[in-house]
Protein backbone atom coordinates (compact mmCIF):
# COMPACT_ATOMS: atom_id res chain seq x y z
CA UNK A 1 0.00 0.00 0.00
CA UNK A 2 2.63 2.65 0.90
CA UNK A 3 4.87 1.48 -1.84
CA UNK A 4 2.03 2.33 -4.44
CA UNK A 5 1.44 5.71 -2.80
CA UNK A 6 4.91 6.54 -3.09
CA UNK A 7 5.34 4.96 -6.67
CA UNK A 8 1.98 7.31 -7.71
CA UNK A 9 3.26 10.30 -6.01
CA UNK A 10 6.83 9.86 -7.90
CA UNK A 11 6.64 12.29 -10.67
CA UNK A 12 6.37 10.65 -14.26
CA UNK A 13 9.35 12.25 -15.46
CA UNK A 14 11.35 10.86 -12.88
CA UNK A 15 10.29 7.59 -13.05
CA UNK A 16 10.79 7.54 -16.95
CA UNK A 17 14.21 8.87 -16.43
CA UNK A 18 15.10 6.23 -13.67
CA UNK A 19 13.89 3.87 -16.38
CA UNK A 20 15.46 4.54 -19.16
CA UNK A 21 18.88 5.05 -16.88
CA UNK A 22 18.31 1.43 -15.71
CA UNK A 23 17.72 0.00 -19.66
CA UNK A 24 20.30 2.07 -20.52
CA UNK A 25 22.60 0.08 -17.44
CA UNK A 26 21.41 -3.20 -18.16
CA UNK A 27 22.48 -2.65 -22.36
CA UNK A 28 25.64 -1.93 -21.70
CA UNK A 29 26.29 -4.61 -19.11
CA UNK A 30 25.13 -6.81 -22.43
CA UNK A 31 27.84 -5.57 -24.54
CA UNK A 32 30.38 -5.47 -22.27
CA UNK A 33 30.23 -1.33 -22.19
CA UNK A 34 30.90 1.00 -19.16
CA UNK A 35 27.86 2.72 -18.26
CA UNK A 36 29.44 6.04 -18.19
CA UNK A 37 30.37 5.68 -21.88
CA UNK A 38 27.23 6.49 -22.91
CA UNK A 39 25.51 9.55 -22.35
CA UNK A 40 21.49 10.46 -22.19
CA UNK A 41 20.28 13.53 -23.96
CA UNK A 42 17.35 14.19 -22.93
CA UNK A 43 15.12 15.43 -25.81
CA UNK A 44 13.21 18.30 -24.44
CA UNK A 45 11.81 19.95 -27.89
CA UNK A 46 8.11 21.30 -27.42
CA UNK A 47 8.53 20.84 -23.50
CA UNK A 48 8.14 23.71 -20.75
CA UNK A 49 10.67 24.78 -18.89
CA UNK A 50 8.97 23.33 -16.05
CA UNK A 51 9.64 19.94 -17.00
CA UNK A 52 13.59 20.54 -18.26
CA UNK A 53 13.55 21.85 -14.50
CA UNK A 54 12.47 18.63 -12.97
CA UNK A 55 14.43 16.23 -15.86
CA UNK A 56 17.44 18.50 -14.13
CA UNK A 57 16.64 18.09 -10.18
CA UNK A 58 16.94 14.15 -11.47
CA UNK A 59 20.57 14.92 -12.64
CA UNK A 60 20.45 15.49 -16.32
CA UNK A 61 22.67 17.99 -17.76
CA UNK A 62 22.26 16.62 -21.57
CA UNK A 63 19.56 18.43 -23.20
CA UNK A 64 18.41 18.56 -26.94
CA UNK A 65 16.73 20.80 -28.94
CA UNK A 66 15.92 20.90 -32.48
CA UNK A 67 14.68 24.63 -32.73
CA UNK A 68 17.25 27.50 -32.68
CA UNK A 69 15.05 30.10 -30.67
CA UNK A 70 13.51 27.64 -28.08
CA UNK A 71 17.30 26.93 -27.58
CA UNK A 72 18.08 29.72 -26.94
CA UNK A 73 15.10 30.76 -24.88
CA UNK A 74 15.39 27.84 -22.48
CA UNK A 75 19.40 28.34 -22.39
CA UNK A 76 18.04 31.88 -21.31
CA UNK A 77 15.90 30.04 -18.07
CA UNK A 78 17.61 27.12 -17.11
CA UNK A 79 20.87 26.84 -15.20
CA UNK A 80 24.53 27.42 -17.07
CA UNK A 81 25.53 23.99 -16.18
CA UNK A 82 23.52 22.58 -18.67
CA UNK A 83 25.43 21.27 -21.77
CA UNK A 84 22.85 22.15 -24.97
CA UNK A 85 22.57 19.75 -27.73
CA UNK A 86 21.38 21.02 -31.44
CA UNK A 87 19.95 18.16 -32.86
CA UNK A 88 17.48 19.26 -35.60
CA UNK A 89 18.34 20.91 -39.07
CA UNK A 90 19.99 24.09 -38.89
CA UNK A 91 19.68 26.89 -41.22
CA UNK A 92 22.79 29.11 -41.78
CA UNK A 93 20.80 32.36 -40.69
CA UNK A 94 20.47 31.12 -37.39
CA UNK A 95 24.20 29.93 -36.45
CA UNK A 96 24.79 32.99 -35.01
CA UNK A 97 22.55 32.93 -32.16
CA UNK A 98 23.61 29.22 -31.31
CA UNK A 99 27.03 29.32 -31.61
CA UNK A 100 28.07 30.40 -28.36
CA UNK A 101 25.23 28.63 -26.61
CA UNK A 102 25.73 24.74 -27.64
CA UNK A 103 27.97 22.36 -26.21
CA UNK A 104 27.19 20.22 -29.76
CA UNK A 105 26.23 20.62 -33.00
CA UNK A 106 24.77 17.06 -34.28
CA UNK A 107 23.25 17.88 -37.30
CA UNK A 108 26.25 19.66 -39.71
CA UNK A 109 25.05 18.12 -43.13
CA UNK A 110 26.77 20.27 -45.77
CA UNK A 111 30.12 22.44 -46.55
CA UNK A 112 28.22 25.77 -46.66
CA UNK A 113 26.67 25.09 -42.92
CA UNK A 114 30.10 24.42 -41.80
CA UNK A 115 31.77 27.19 -43.48
CA UNK A 116 29.08 29.54 -41.85
CA UNK A 117 29.92 27.65 -38.38
CA UNK A 118 33.09 28.62 -38.89
CA UNK A 119 32.69 32.56 -39.34
CA UNK A 120 30.41 32.68 -36.56
CA UNK A 121 32.96 30.91 -34.30
CA UNK A 122 35.80 32.41 -35.15
CA UNK A 123 34.03 35.99 -34.49
CA UNK A 124 33.87 34.94 -30.43
CA UNK A 125 36.78 33.07 -30.87
CA UNK A 126 35.24 29.64 -29.86
CA UNK A 127 36.17 26.42 -31.16
CA UNK A 128 32.78 24.70 -31.99
CA UNK A 129 32.60 20.76 -31.60
CA UNK A 130 30.31 19.05 -34.05
CA UNK A 131 29.00 15.61 -35.58
CA UNK A 132 28.34 15.20 -39.30
CA UNK A 133 25.05 13.64 -39.65
CA UNK A 134 24.42 10.71 -42.33
CA UNK A 135 21.46 9.55 -43.77
CA UNK A 136 21.99 6.38 -43.71
CA UNK A 137 19.02 4.59 -44.68
CA UNK A 138 18.37 7.23 -47.19
CA UNK A 139 15.44 7.95 -46.74
CA UNK A 140 14.09 10.97 -48.65
CA UNK A 141 12.64 12.84 -46.39
CA UNK A 142 15.70 13.00 -43.96
CA UNK A 143 18.39 15.48 -43.70
CA UNK A 144 22.39 14.37 -43.52
CA UNK A 145 24.68 13.35 -46.35
CA UNK A 146 25.35 10.19 -47.83
CA UNK A 147 27.13 7.49 -46.22
CA UNK A 148 29.85 8.07 -49.18
CA UNK A 149 30.01 11.73 -48.43
CA UNK A 150 30.68 11.77 -44.87
CA UNK A 151 34.46 11.01 -45.48
CA UNK A 152 34.92 13.76 -47.91
CA UNK A 153 32.88 16.50 -45.73
CA UNK A 154 35.20 15.08 -42.60
CA UNK A 155 37.94 15.88 -44.60
CA UNK A 156 36.77 19.77 -45.59
CA UNK A 157 35.76 20.67 -42.26
CA UNK A 158 39.22 19.83 -40.67
CA UNK A 159 40.77 22.51 -42.18
CA UNK A 160 38.31 24.93 -40.56
CA UNK A 161 40.38 26.12 -37.24
CA UNK A 162 37.15 26.89 -35.37
CA UNK A 163 35.34 23.76 -35.28
CA UNK A 164 36.40 20.08 -34.40
CA UNK A 165 34.67 17.23 -36.22
CA UNK A 166 34.01 14.90 -32.69
CA UNK A 167 31.99 12.13 -34.54
CA UNK A 168 28.88 11.30 -36.16
CA UNK A 169 24.75 11.45 -35.85
CA UNK A 170 22.21 9.43 -37.79
CA UNK A 171 18.01 9.51 -37.33
CA UNK A 172 16.92 6.10 -38.21
CA UNK A 173 13.82 4.93 -39.66
CA UNK A 174 10.57 5.15 -37.58
CA UNK A 175 10.29 1.11 -36.91
CA UNK A 176 7.82 -1.08 -34.84
CA UNK A 177 10.66 -3.68 -33.77
CA UNK A 178 13.96 -1.50 -32.93
CA UNK A 179 16.14 -4.63 -34.32
CA UNK A 180 15.04 -3.25 -38.15
CA UNK A 181 17.75 -0.09 -37.15
CA UNK A 182 20.63 -2.17 -36.38
CA UNK A 183 22.14 -2.57 -40.05
CA UNK A 184 22.03 1.08 -39.68
CA UNK A 185 24.18 2.11 -36.45
CA UNK A 186 26.44 -1.10 -37.78
CA UNK A 187 26.97 1.17 -40.93
CA UNK A 188 27.03 4.44 -38.89
CA UNK A 189 29.95 2.57 -37.10
CA UNK A 190 31.44 1.74 -39.95
CA UNK A 191 31.70 4.61 -41.50
CA UNK A 192 33.00 5.75 -37.92
CA UNK A 193 35.73 3.45 -37.99
CA UNK A 194 36.97 3.74 -41.46
CA UNK A 195 37.08 7.89 -41.01
CA UNK A 196 39.35 7.12 -37.53
CA UNK A 197 41.73 4.99 -39.86
CA UNK A 198 42.28 7.94 -42.05
CA UNK A 199 43.72 9.61 -38.96
CA UNK A 200 42.93 12.78 -40.67
CA UNK A 201 44.35 15.90 -38.54
CA UNK A 202 41.81 18.30 -36.45
CA UNK A 203 38.91 14.86 -36.52
CA UNK A 204 38.05 13.60 -33.24
CA UNK A 205 36.34 10.29 -33.61
CA UNK A 206 35.19 10.04 -30.35
CA UNK A 207 30.97 10.20 -30.39
CA UNK A 208 28.40 7.95 -32.30
CA UNK A 209 24.82 9.96 -32.01
CA UNK A 210 22.39 7.26 -32.66
CA UNK A 211 19.52 5.93 -30.95
CA UNK A 212 15.86 7.24 -29.67
CA UNK A 213 13.51 6.11 -27.35
CA UNK A 214 12.15 3.12 -29.94
CA UNK A 215 15.65 1.68 -30.50
CA UNK A 216 18.45 3.03 -27.98
CA UNK A 217 19.23 -0.27 -26.50
CA UNK A 218 20.48 -1.86 -30.31
CA UNK A 219 22.15 1.58 -30.50
CA UNK A 220 23.94 1.00 -27.09
CA UNK A 221 25.00 -2.56 -28.58
CA UNK A 222 26.21 -0.86 -31.74
CA UNK A 223 28.49 1.28 -30.15
CA UNK A 224 26.86 4.15 -29.42
CA UNK A 225 28.21 6.70 -27.20
CA UNK A 226 24.80 9.53 -27.30
CA UNK A 227 21.68 8.36 -27.01
CA UNK A 228 18.78 11.01 -27.80
CA UNK A 229 15.61 10.05 -25.67
CA UNK A 230 12.24 12.58 -25.75
CA UNK A 231 9.15 10.65 -25.80
CA UNK A 232 10.81 8.11 -23.68
CA UNK A 233 11.28 10.91 -20.62
CA UNK A 234 9.04 13.73 -21.34
CA UNK A 235 6.14 11.82 -22.60
CA UNK A 236 4.54 12.21 -26.23
CA UNK A 237 4.92 15.62 -27.72
CA UNK A 238 1.79 17.76 -28.61
CA UNK A 239 2.94 20.21 -31.96
CA UNK A 240 -0.94 20.89 -32.45
CA UNK A 241 -0.66 23.10 -28.62
CA UNK A 242 3.13 24.75 -29.62
C1 LIG B 1 12.81 14.34 -31.55
C2 LIG B 1 14.15 13.76 -31.77
C3 LIG B 1 14.65 12.73 -30.96
C4 LIG B 1 13.83 12.09 -29.84
O1 LIG B 1 12.85 11.26 -30.36
P1 LIG B 1 11.99 10.29 -29.39
O2 LIG B 1 11.52 9.23 -30.30
O3 LIG B 1 10.91 11.12 -28.82
O4 LIG B 1 12.93 9.77 -28.35
C5 LIG B 1 15.92 12.28 -31.20
N1 LIG B 1 16.70 12.80 -32.17
C6 LIG B 1 16.26 13.80 -32.97
C7 LIG B 1 17.17 14.33 -34.01
C8 LIG B 1 14.98 14.30 -32.80
O5 LIG B 1 14.56 15.29 -33.61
Amino acid sequence: MIMNLYTNNMSEIKKNIENVRSRMAEACEKSGRAAEDVRLIAVSKTKPVSALQEAYECGCRDFGENKVQELVEKYEALPKDIRWHMIGHLQRNKVKYIVDKVYLIHSVDSLRLAQEIEKEAAKIEKTVNILIEVNVAAEESKFGVAAEEALALAEEIAKMPHIRVKGLMTIAPYVEDAEENRQYFEKLKKIYVDIIHKNIDNVFMEELSMGMTGDYEVAISEGATCIRVGTGIFGERNYGSI
